[in-house]
């Protein structure tokens, strides 16, 4: 008996615990390979928005609102000045002009954050200052500019109306109003408009936490010396940190591990406490190192498949550890693993993260020159979007096709989406862009 143990009153039957599986994956098409959008779907179909938890308003930047926020007070709170002046009853100076001043006696001063000393009587001025609380009696402002400033008496030389430079209770935010929606993004803007209300707290969806791994023995880190010829920087998990915390992750860059299944299974397992979703690139091919599609299925239920798309296609998914962590297992071409980003991480963050819109729009430009694409595959070209003279869109191509054209794709602004059907795009034809816009 383990030396804490404690004593068992009666044997417990041993549950047999059922293997856990991955829902049925989508049916692949006549290349039997899957769809890009049915591999989307049925990823986003396997995880669930992160809980809501409440997080003091500066924190909560960036993140995804849990409930709708109804003001509990109005704003303007009361009626109050817009200008620093005179508050006077409208009637009273009605007639004013700098011909015909009238004079007014001052029967006191209203600075903001102060209650005005006693109501307005007829055929007098009190002192205000913009912000402060309008008097009673008052129902309006006349502003320094249109009067001599005078202290004990003001002449007064513009004709007024009621409302004139006041803001009124409520005009802006009702109490009880919905400002704020379950489901918003929170910007700074929102971040004032809750302060200033008095909410200090919301209920938001956490960052998704994101640790990015890549694997491969040819790996150096960055700021290293190459150890030998056949050695090369990792780029890939600095990409993707990047671009994780671009869309809004809290990103872990764990960084490289050698092709060692021993080594990546132990990384994996230790790093599953601080992941809402793990990222690796490499190792998904067929090669003879592929270790994370060796490895992979003893930590937990996994899918492999061949997506038809190019570059991209090898992709590996899986729940995995106790809390059925997703994982998404991308090829470790570098434009490979940007393109699986863009096409499965970013809409499963923004699900996470509980954004309601997971896929970038795709925009229609025309083609700046003829594009040619492999036929029974969607083909991401890395392309430049501008906008001509007459506001619509135009698509060059930023480098060749190849996947490893780290140097093209750092030049590109946009992905351009050649479908399955298209083998040939000529000039002047329409072609079909996600904007790579980080946010
Ligand atoms: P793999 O998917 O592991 O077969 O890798 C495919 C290609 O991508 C190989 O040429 C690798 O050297 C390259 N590669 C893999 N991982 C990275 C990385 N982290 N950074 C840059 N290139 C990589
Ligand atoms: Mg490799």
């Amino acid at each position: 008996m383990p030396l804490f143990g404690r004593k068992r009153t009666k044997d417990e039957p041993v549950v047999a615990q059922e293997e856990f599986r991955l829902p049925e994956p989508p049916v692949p098409g006549p290349n039997g390979m899957r769809s890009m959008t049915d591999h989307r779907d049925y990823l986003l179909s396997c995880v669930d928005p992160l809980p809501p938890f409440g997080q003091q308003i500066l924190d909560a930047v960036g993140l995804t609102l849990c409930e709708d926020v109804e003001s509990p007070i109005n704003l303007p709170r009361f009626d109050n000045s817009s200008m620093d002046g005179y508050a006077v009853r409208a009637q009273d100076v009605h007639h004013a002009s700098t011909n015909t001043p009238i004079s007014l006696p001052v029967v006191g001063e209203v600075p903001a954050g102060a209650p005005a000393p006693h109501r307005l009587s007829p055929g007098t001025a009190m002192k205000i200052m913009t912000g402060a609380m309008l008097p009673e009696g008052a129902d309006s402002v006349v502003p320094y500019e249109a009067t001599d400033r005078g202290e004990q008496d003001v002449r007064i030389n513009e004709a007024c109306e009621p409302g004139n430079n006041v803001r009124r209770v409520g005009e802006d935010i009702t109490e009880g109003e919905v400002v704020l929606r379950e489901g918003e993004r929170l910007a700074s803007r929102a971040i004032g408009l809750l302060a200033g209300i008095g909410i200090d707290k919301v209920m938001v969806r956490p960052r998704p936490r994101v640790v990015v791994i890549s694997t491969g023995d040819e790996l150096t880190e960055p700021g290293f010396v190459l150890p030998g010829e056949q050695n090369i920087y990792d780029a890939n998990s600095y990409m993707l940190a990047a671009a994780a915390k671009a869309a809004g992750a809290q990103v872990f860059r764990v960084g490289l591990v050698p092709d060692d299944p021993e080594r990546l299974k132990q990384v994996i397992s230790d790093q599953l406490v601080r992941a809402d979703l793990i990222l690796t690139t490499g190792g998904v091919s067929q090669g003879d190192y592929d270790i994370v599609k060796q490895v992979l299925p003893e930590l937990g239920a996994t899918d492999f498949t061949q997506v038809a798309m190019q570059p991209g296609k090898p992709q590996g998914f899986g729940l995995i550890g106790e809390d059925n962590t997703p994982i998404i297992m991308m090829p470790g071409n570098p434009v490979s693993a940007f393109v699986s980003f863009e096409a499965f991480v970013r809409p499963v963050l923004r699900k996470l993260a509980g954004l309601d819109s997971w896929v970038r729009r795709t925009v229609q430009c025309s083609a700046a020159r003829a594009i040619s694409s492999a036929p029974g595959k969607l083909q991401f070209a890395r392309g430049v979007v501008s906008e001509a003279e007459d506001g619509s869109l135009v698509a060059d191509l930023a480098s060749g096709h190849g996947s490893h054209l780290l140097g093209g794709l750092a030049g590109a602004n946009a992905l351009l989406l050649l479908d399955e059907q298209t083998d040939f795009i000529a000039a002047g034809d329409e072609v079909g862009a996600w904007l790579l816009i980080e946010d």
